[in-house]
């Protein structure tokens, strides 16, 4: 189960700022703000990536995506979402689902499916987070191009290379409807 403590979430959240202190950043990276990514206790602020990356180590940890004590199943994630994201939200997870000491079968289904949400929640936000850059490079080709883009990038892409370029495949977009049969 997770508990949905919002009193308990922003005293934690509070208290792990303060710990790095008010406003605190990565005075390496100068991008990291997010206070579990920190370092508690470094002068001046440091993120685990950057201390990875200074110590010659890959800046990635395996996450324990259902809780250890309910599956193997890893992802490597970056290391500071790992820290700042998904630490994080197993702190909503009960104690009893998290650690499930007697192996309830139940217990780890619950964990599994909030292990999932966690996962998936922060996938599209990355993905989201993406957008932008895609809507920028679709406006700068209509800019070139028009709005009917594809054909103008096509033929330049040709004359370009002095060789044909392949098209793009054509999708059908059409919906088909399985009727069950009759007697069905
Ligand atoms: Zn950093």
């Amino acid at each position: 189960m997770r508990e949905h403590e919002p009193i308990g979430a922003w005293l934690r959240s509070s208290r792990s700022q303060r710990r790095v202190g008010p406003g605190a950043i990565c005075a390496s990276c100068g991008k990291e703000s997010r206070p579990y990514a920190l370092i508690f206790g470094r002068d001046p602020p440091c993120c685990y990536r950057c201390d990875r990356i200074a110590q010659g180590h890959l800046p990635y940890e395996d996450n324990h995506v259902f809780g250890k004590r309910n599956s193997d199943l890893m992802i490597r994630y970056p290391i500071n979402d790992h820290r700042a994201v998904f630490n994080v939200k197993q702190l909503d997870w009960t104690p009893e689902t998290l650690e499930n000491v007697n192996g309830d079968p139940l217990l780890e289904a619950m964990a599994r499916f909030h292990g999932l949400d966690d996962n998936v929640v922060h996938m599209l936000a990355d993905c989201i987070a993406f957008v932008p850059k895609i809507k920028h490079v679709q406006e700068l080709l209509v800019a070139i191009y028009g709005p009917d883009w594809l054909p103008g990038l096509e033929a330049a892409a040709k004359h370009a290379s002095g060789k044909p370029v392949a098209k793009e495949p054509r999708v059908r977009r059409t919906s088909r409807v399985v009727l069950p049969a009759k007697g069905d």
